[in-house]
């Protein structure tokens, strides 16, 4: 994938300078994986998770599952953010992509918890914390209706997601993930 195909509403140097920095830095292996979830995020958190580092996706309920998650874009955004969002968010706002309605990213869903937010910058106290991690921007969004919850992509958006350089995350431990 050469950058001239990538598709972006935004200026070309803008995401290549964010896909820089969200680049891994351990190789990635792609892999199959019979579990994988959507997980549909207001903007500009769903931003703040593929490139810059928000490990935390605050929810009022828990999840079992773990395994490999869409990071997707919802339609709506939550103007408020800026207002208690880590200052990493309000530095970049002006410069992050702010894609709706499309998958962004793959991620994977580590874990759930409850603390009192000291757990990461991104945490919020008094909401449950899905863990995420090996966080990957896909080559170009992949535009699809989101839904409420852990929701299952369909074939073909596996397939579409997939192509868009197989930013599937490895984990030995993808089989045998239990749903939400
Ligand atoms: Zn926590």
């Amino acid at each position: 994938m050469t950058a001239s195909r990538m598709k972006a509403n935004v200026g070309m140097a803008d995401r290549e300078r964010l896909l820089a920095a969200a680049a891994p830095t351990t190789p990635v292996t792609v892999v199959e994986v019979s579990a994988l979830r959507g997980l549909t995020i207001r903007q500009p958190w769903a931003d703040a998770v593929a490139y810059l580092g928000k490990d935390v996706e605050n929810r009022t309920r828990r999840t079992t599952y773990t395994g490999p998650v869409l990071i997707h874009a919802g339609l709506q955004v939550d103007k408020a953010a800026l207002s208690h969002a880590p200052a990493a968010l309000a530095d970049a706002a002006g410069e992050l992509p702010g894609v709706l309605g499309a998958v962004i990213a793959v991620s994977r869903i580590t874990g759930a918890h409850a603390c009192d937010g000291s757990c990461s910058p991104w945490a919020e106290p008094g909401r449950w914390h899905w863990q995420l991690a090996g966080t990957r921007v896909l080559s170009s969004p992949v535009t699809v209706k989101g839904a409420l919850g852990l929701w299952i992509p369909t074939p073909a958006l596996r397939a579409l997601v997939t192509r868009c350089r197989g930013f599937l995350p490895a984990s030995p431990n993808s089989q045998g993930a239990s749903g939400p």
